[in-house]
């Protein structure tokens, strides 16, 4: 079986979402692929909330289809402030690819790639127990693991550009039954314990996050009742009363674009989320009768392969906030790289007042014809990555990527034939006012 489309959309995370929706409403014939049954990849799947910092001041930096998204989980009282649930994200995102037209393809993983020098014909896709061609035009790689460029044989990077290092791997769990009150008496009481990054005017209507309880890990790790990879526990609230979200396994030395790796992980991370929940139920107050409501379906992957673009999202980009003619994206929140046991973590603090921006060229996989890239797998050094890669961010560089593939469609031009002007009147409510204040 053969199906043609003007632009093939590969991997469902908010990425791919967002670049499908775009692509679509811009007036293109679009199918978005993913191996699973639901779209959302690591916000739903990895269960991964919240959605971390997008504004400055009061300025949003990221709308437009993301925006969107957030509308439809509030309406159905799946989101609090920027905490919400997988089903939320599911319903959400799949009512917003409907509406839009999208052919949507799940329960398909991608095998290959049909490469004519350097244009992607078409893509070989493993549906239960068939294999098709499916045929484009422009191809968008929102796989994460950069999947397309990888099996076209692009360039591509994976982790630490010096020693080849991968960020942490964590499975996400959910924990019902939580008395707050007593449990952030508790974290007011023993702020020494916790990061000084937290702040303590909890509000009960708005997401809280906490993170530390470091002796009480210490503890469990010195009496072996939990593993030694565990630096601490972090949760925030989610919309419903005694509920949390917790981020807190921490998988080390394996790698996430491998399926030997990604099995032990998924053992290795539902282990680690059993002693955690023990512990805080026998140890730490507000959780005496708290109970795991579930875990993710996977484990979360921060980091593997990204793409190499016509441009490199460089470190200095990120934390001298620059700025470029062809930007496309906006952000604003600073490096974080869960770093391996002998590597140090980093958390970055951003100024208050500035943004960062991203190049079309860093969405266009560098030797390719036909090929973008948005999401996790862009073309960044490893430490712009860290920063760039969160869900906003990703959700605004999917949607770039489909105005420039609708672009190219209709206008029948090759995507770098595209003005990018062009582009960004189409994705205006993401960019700076600088770009259309003399119109
Ligand atoms: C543990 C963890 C904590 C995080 N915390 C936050 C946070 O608090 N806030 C925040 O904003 N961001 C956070 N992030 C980052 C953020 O969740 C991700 O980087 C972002 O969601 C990536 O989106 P994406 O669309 O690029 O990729 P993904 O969500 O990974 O989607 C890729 C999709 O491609 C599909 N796919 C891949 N290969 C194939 C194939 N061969 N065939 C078919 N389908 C395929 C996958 O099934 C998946 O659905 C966190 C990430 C992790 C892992």
């Amino acid at each position: 079986m053969k199906l043609s489309f003007d632009v093939v959309v590969a991997g469902a995370g908010i990425a791919g979402i967002s670049a499908a929706i775009k692509a679509a409403r811009e007036g293109a014939k679009v199918v978005l692929i993913d191996q699973y049954g639901f779209p959302g990849g690591m916000s739903t799947a990895g269960m991964v909330s919240p959605f971390m910092k997008h504004s400055i001041n009061d300025e949003v930096l990221v709308r437009g289809i993301f925006e969107e998204i957030e509308f439809e989980m509030r309406k159905r009282e799946g989101m609090i402030d920027n905490g919400f649930y997988a089903s939320a994200f599911r319903v959400a995102t799949f009512q917003l690819l409907k509406q839009a037209g999208v052919t949507m393809l799940f329960h398909s993983v991608i095998t290959n790639v049909n490469r004519i020098n350097n244009y992607i014909k078409s893509i070989q896709v493993i549906l239960f127990g068939e294999e098709i061609e499916i045929e484009g035009k422009v191809f968008i790689d929102t796989t994460g693991d950069a999947q397309l460029v990888y099996l076209g044989n692009f360039p591509w990077v994976k982790g630490d550009e010096d020693t080849g290092r991968l960020q942490a791997l964590t499975l996400f769990f959910r924990m019902g039954g939580i008395d707050f009150v007593e449990a952030l008496e508790y974290v007011k009481n023993n702020k020494n314990d916790f990061f000084s990054w937290m702040t303590y005017d909890f509000d009960l209507n708005k997401i809280i996050s906490v993170a530390g309880y470091f002796s009480i890990v210490r503890k469990a790790i010195q009496d072996k009742r939990l593993s030694e990879d565990v630096n601490y526990i972090f949760y925030t609230t989610l919309p419903a009363s005694g509920e949390a979200s917790f981020n807190t396994s921490n998988i080390l030395g394996l790698d996430g674009s491998t399926s030997f790796d990604l099995t032990k992980a998924e053992l290795l991370g539902r282990e680690q989320v059993w002693q955690v929940v023990r512990l805080l139920q026998s140890d730490i107050p507000g959780f005496k009768n708290s109970y795991l409501i579930e875990t993710a379906v996977q484990v979360g992957v921060r980091e593997t392969r990204r793409a190499i673009g016509d441009y490199v999202v460089t470190e200095e980009d990120i934390t001298k906030c620059n700025k470029f003619d062809d930007a496309v994206v906006r952000g604003c929140y600073g490096i974080d790289i869960h770093g391996q046991k002998d590597e140090q973590s980093r958390l970055d603090e951003m100024p208050e007042n500035d943004f960062y921006e991203v190049p079309l060229r860093a969405l266009i996989v560098k030797d390719a014809e036909n090929l973008l890239v948005a999401g996790r797998c862009l073309s960044a050094t490893r430490k712009a990555h860290g920063a760039l890669r969160i869900m906003p961010t990703s959700a605004a560089m999917g949607e770039a990527c489909g105005a420039l593939a609708a672009l190219s469609v209709i206008n029948k031009k090759k995507i770098r034939e595209i003005d990018f002007r062009s582009v960004q009147e189409k994705i205006k409510h993401n960019l700076s006012k600088r770009f259309f204040t003399e119109n």
